[in-house]
């Protein structure tokens, strides 16, 4: 049977203005389960109306920022009580394992008691008194409406790290999910309504990118874009954006480097490079998706890569024995096969995977390629599939020269026992993220950016809430004598 959702607008569950409709596959079927509402303009403009009325209104806005974080915490509470159901209803949208997505809606929890504990440890500025009856300080206002526009991979997790960082500062938020994968996140919002929030704080459009997406980014009364997804997109937002000077965060692609030299734990850079790889199908923007092994282990690497990947069990993501699942969308997955095909015409040595799977599902075999040049398209673009270019290198500026050796800079894994090797590596490499001796570890208590075509701005972090803050700057006279005019002081 086929679930249907409406949209969040206000603090009321409607259907899109023009009535019109969107199926949701789910990924491993190619069946739709589910039916959202396709919003358009209309749509848009009715949110941002009630989140900007949201942010005004008393009962938002002055409330006490403790109160804020209070009403925070209610909905981390609430995440035990839904997150079975949260998790299957992920899983059955964007193919993700249930473990993994299990995981994921664990998070949410922390998410929103870390960026509660944020609320209402918001100071600000008094300058030392410096022109006597004058009391100067500055002081830090929400901006307003900020939406928060997320990708298919992790819907729930993305949606839910910008939602907690914007309501922390105090702003409202309109959601507009992927197309793909919009489920989760109104399932997650019905969470604000049961905590308490006043209608209209957190709001959800659902829709296509190029109608919802776009009249969001260019509305007048959204003072800021936090954005989730592939560099292309990236960039024309960060356009659309730059005509109304609104704030912009971008969380890009990524084509990580994974170094391992030869005096590296090989076992665990083994791992390493498959978990880097092959989690969520290479559905990953961090995904590891460039190998660089020193030339000396290179070929035994290789050989035990390929014998621990070959038997990974691919096939439906509920199942708790499986360990690949689908390629998310329709679209992905012939992008996928593509690359598959222009990696061999390119000359590139496929030596495990390299096709689809036969049967249900949208099922794509782990890939290794060597023979890679750093030239090849597969090396270059963000394939965003189990798809892992192997490269060599003989030292250390080799390496670095070819990590680097990109437009993206998100992440990228060091493996070596040298201390030394890896504090240069950390140092030189031109990449957001650095791990050390593992991979795909990541903390919303750290800020997370990406460098050169990888993203814009950052998330997360102490810091960061002011970034989703004007600072206004009072002079307040209470005894100055005020100047006589046109006689400089
Ligand atoms: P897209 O860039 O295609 O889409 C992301 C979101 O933007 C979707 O909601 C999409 O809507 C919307 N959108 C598309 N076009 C526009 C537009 N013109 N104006 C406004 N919104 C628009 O990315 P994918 O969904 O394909 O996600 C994969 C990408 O996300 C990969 O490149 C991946 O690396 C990146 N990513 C980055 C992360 C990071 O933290 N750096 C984390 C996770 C993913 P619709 O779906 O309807 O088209």
């Amino acid at each position: 049977m086929t679930q249907s959702y409406q949209m969040l607008i206000g603090g009321r569950w409607v259907e899109a203005a023009g009535g019109d409709h969107l199926a949701s596959e789910d990924p491993y079927s190619g069946k739709a389960w589910a039916v959202i509402p396709r919003g358009a303009a209309d749509d848009v403009d009715a949110a941002v109306e009630a989140a900007d009325a949201a942010f005004t209104a008393p009962s938002w806005r002055s409330l006490p920022a403790s109160a804020r974080a209070a009403l925070m915490r209610k909905v981390a509470d609430l995440i035990p009580t839904v997150a079975d159901g949260l998790a299957e209803v992920e899983t059955r949208d964007n193919g993700k394992l249930l473990a993994a997505t299990r995981g994921e809606v664990a998070a949410l929890a922390n998410i929103f008691h870390y960026f509660a504990g944020l609320a209402d440890k918001i100071e600000g500025v008094i300058a030392p008194p410096e022109i006597p009856g004058v009391f100067a300080y500055a002081c830090y206002q929400p901006l307003g409406v900020v939406a928060v526009i997320t990708p298919w991979n992790s819907p729930l997790l993305i949606a839910a790290i910008k939602t907690a960082n914007a309501l922390a500062a105090g702003c409202t938020v309109v959601i507009k999910p992927s197309e793909f994968t919009s489920a989760s996140t109104l399932e997650f919002a019905k969470l604000f309504e049961r905590a308490g929030f006043p209608p209209g704080v957190v709001n959800v459009v659902t829709g296509l990118g190029a109608e919802v997406g776009e009249r969001l980014v260019t509305h007048p009364k959204v003072a800021k874009i936090q954005f989730t997804g592939g560099s292309a997109t990236g960039r024309r937002i960060n356009a659309l954006a730059s005509g109304g000077l609104k704030k912009v965060v971008l969380e890009l692609g990524g084509k990580s480097p994974n170094v391992v030299f030869d005096d590296a734990d090989i076992d665990a850079a083994i791992r390493g490079a498959i978990v880097g790889i092959f989690s969520s199908s290479g559905q990953s923007c961090i995904s590891g998706s460039r190998l660089l092994l020193h030339r000396s282990i290179h070929d035994r690497f290789i050989d035990r890569l390929v014998a621990l990947t070959k038997d990974l069990r691919i096939g439906d993501p509920r199942r708790p024995e499986t360990q690949i699942g689908p390629i998310t969308t329709r679209p992905q997955f012939d992008r996928v096969i593509g690359f598959l095909d222009s990696a061999r015409a390119e000359g590139a040595e496929c030596v495990m995977g390299g096709a689809a799977l036969d049967g249900p599902g949208q099922l794509v075999q782990p890939t290794v390629f060597t023979r890679v040049r750093n030239d090849m398209r597969i090396v270059q673009d963000e394939i965003f599939g189990p798809v892992l270019s192997v490269i060599p290198f003989e030292d250390e500026d080799e390496a670095i020269s070819l990590a680097n050796d990109s437009r993206y800079g998100l992440a990228a894994g060091v493996w070596t026992s040298d201390i030394s090797r890896a504090f240069r590596m950390t140092e030189r490499l031109e990449a957001g993220t650095v791990w050390v001796n593992t991979y795909r570890l990541l903390s919303v208590l750290l800020p997370s950016t990406g460098y050169k075509e990888s993203g814009l701005g950052s998330e997360n972090g102490q810091q960061n809430i002011l970034n989703f803050m004007k600072p206004k700057t009072v002079f307040l006279n209470h005894g100055a004598q005020v100047t006589a005019p046109f006689i400089a002081t």
